[in-house]
């Protein structure tokens, strides 16, 4: 990890300049761009070829620089408190007189907002006087990127510049909760519907299938591209097997997101042991059941969605 003056000083010129950069945070790597900024957040969605209507989440360094573009609540406060800088993101009411590009929002009156915690993300963004729009830097549909390699293996020569801060620890994206109305889940992630319940102290609405109006809510996502077999214990000849259980046996298709059924490590194991599968050309998933609680059902959510592709 090179947490050093020189490297963000780097970056801050490339995005000075209306550049993209991909950025390290906890969940997964970003690709970011001046969030003010209608020539840089449109270079966003042409790197990775996302449709215009997919809203992008924006990443600020403290409240302080937030108040600037959104209104904020009292539910808003509670969560901010209890959960960032970290692995959650909020739809908050944009301000009239805010300078976010409509870009980033797709001409909405809301916007999705989030305080990274990654040390590194966080000496950038205090050193800049704009926040980042920041979707994860992979190629729309694809598998989200863990790691500064990931990154390139997406983009090549098209980014040319990345931050590197070694693997994201969480290694699955942030839950992402309207409070601009009712509480409501509309992405699972780092943080459990059950910690924001308990935050609260409120109902929170979860609904398993909205309607595809936000692509990270939508079918094909997070996918390797390859057929994906669920909640299977049998594995075929020459088929990657997906497990969270040690077995007795070994295998060169055995991939182990965990050992001992340890859940949060089986989601931070998850998209880089897509990729390897990817890469050793396997045409097909099978992976074991896994329990759906806590992280388990976050890898679920993302295992479906992977699997949808025809
Ligand atoms: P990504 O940037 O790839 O992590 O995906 C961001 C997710 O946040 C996408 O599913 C977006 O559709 C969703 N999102 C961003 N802004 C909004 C918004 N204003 N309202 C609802 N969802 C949003
Ligand atoms: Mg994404």
């Amino acid at each position: 990890m090179k947490n050093n003056l020189s490297n963000i000083k780097k970056a801050i010129k490339y995005l000075d300049k209306n550049q993209c950069i991909g950025i390290p945070t906890e969940t997964v790597y970003g690709i970011a761009a001046n969030a003010y900024s209608s020539v840089a957040t449109s270079k966003i969605y042409r790197l990775k070829k996302r449709p215009k209507n997919n809203p992008l989440i924006v990443h600020y360094f403290n409240l302080e620089l937030l108040k600037k573009d959104c209104e904020i609540n009292k539910i808003f406060l509670k969560l901010y408190k209890k959960f960032s800088p970290g692995p959650i993101s909020y739809i908050l009411k944009l301000k009239r007189n805010s300078l976010i590009s409509k870009n980033v929002t797709n001409g909405k009156k809301t916007l999705a907002v989030r305080f990274p915690s990654h040390p590194i993300t966080r000496n950038l963004l205090k050193r800049l006087n704009y926040p980042l729009a920041a979707p994860s830097a992979n190629i729309s549909t694809k598998i989200s990127p863990v790691s500064k390699k990931d990154v390139k293996d997406e983009f090549g020569k098209n980014l040319e510049f990345i931050l590197d801060g070694d693997q994201s620890k969480i290694g699955i994206e942030s839950t992402i909760v309207n409070i601009v109305k009712k509480p409501q889940v509309l992405r699972l992630g780092g943080i459990s519907k059950e910690q924001i319940k308990k935050c609260l102290n409120l109902n929170l609405i979860y609904k398993k299938k909205t309607k595809a109006i936000y692509p990270g809510q939508g079918k094909t996502h997070y996918s390797p591209y390859i057929k994906l077999r669920l909640n299977t214990k049998n594995v075929n000849k020459n088929e990657a097997l997906i497990l969270i259980n040690k077995r007795k046996n070994r295998s060169k298709n055995y991939f182990y997101l965990s050992k001992n059924k340890n859940l949060k490590e089986a989601a931070k194991n998850l998209y880089k042991t897509l990729r390897i599968i990817k890469k050793r050309k396997f045409k097909s998933i099978a992976v074991e059941k896994i329990p759906n609680n806590g992280f388990g059902e976050v890898i679920n959510d993302r295992l479906k969605r992977a699997s949808y592709f025809k």
